[in-house]
């Protein structure tokens, strides 16, 4: 099993997402969100929210974190740790990103004290994902 995470693993996860979220960017709504991915390498890339005062330019602590890691030639992950004020799940537009790497990918959302609220695969937040192997030949018949 790639997706074996030892409580060390964890809690050093949700510390990178707290330290991260110290930096995010959140004028508008005063939301914080900080994020940390464990690519299968051990590397950790983390992630903040960055607003804008175009709102819909905004985008999520989990995201900037996966395109720092892909961006950089990591594009295997065991896992990202997600840290709210209060626990707050990933946006839809942030499951489909994650989906595209892997659905095996522990998520693990906990609030700014680092309490894990919810511990889930990507496919548990995203059933019926649209994959990659969705744009295959073979899978557009019919
Ligand atoms: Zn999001």
């Amino acid at each position: 099993m790639k997706n074996i995470l030892n409580n060390n693993s964890r809690e050093e996860l949700i510390q990178a997402a707290i330290e991260a979220r110290s930096r995010a960017y959140a004028p508008y709504s005063n939301y914080s969100v900080g994020a940390a991915l464990l690519t299968s390498t051990g590397k950790i890339f983390t992630g903040v929210n960055i607003e804008n005062a175009a709102y819909p330019t905004t985008i999520c602590a989990e995201r900037v974190a996966v395109f720092k890691a892909v961006s950089e030639g990591e594009c295997k992950f065991t896992a990202i740790a997600v840290v709210t004020l209060n626990g707050g799940s990933p946006c839809g537009s942030c499951r489909q990103v994650l989906a595209e790497f892997g659905l095996e990918t522990r998520v693990l959302i906990a609030d700014a004290q680092g309490q894990i609220v919810q511990e889930v695969s990507v496919a548990d937040l995203l059933p019926g994902a649209f994959r990659p192997e969705h744009l295959k030949d073979d899978s557009r018949s019919g």
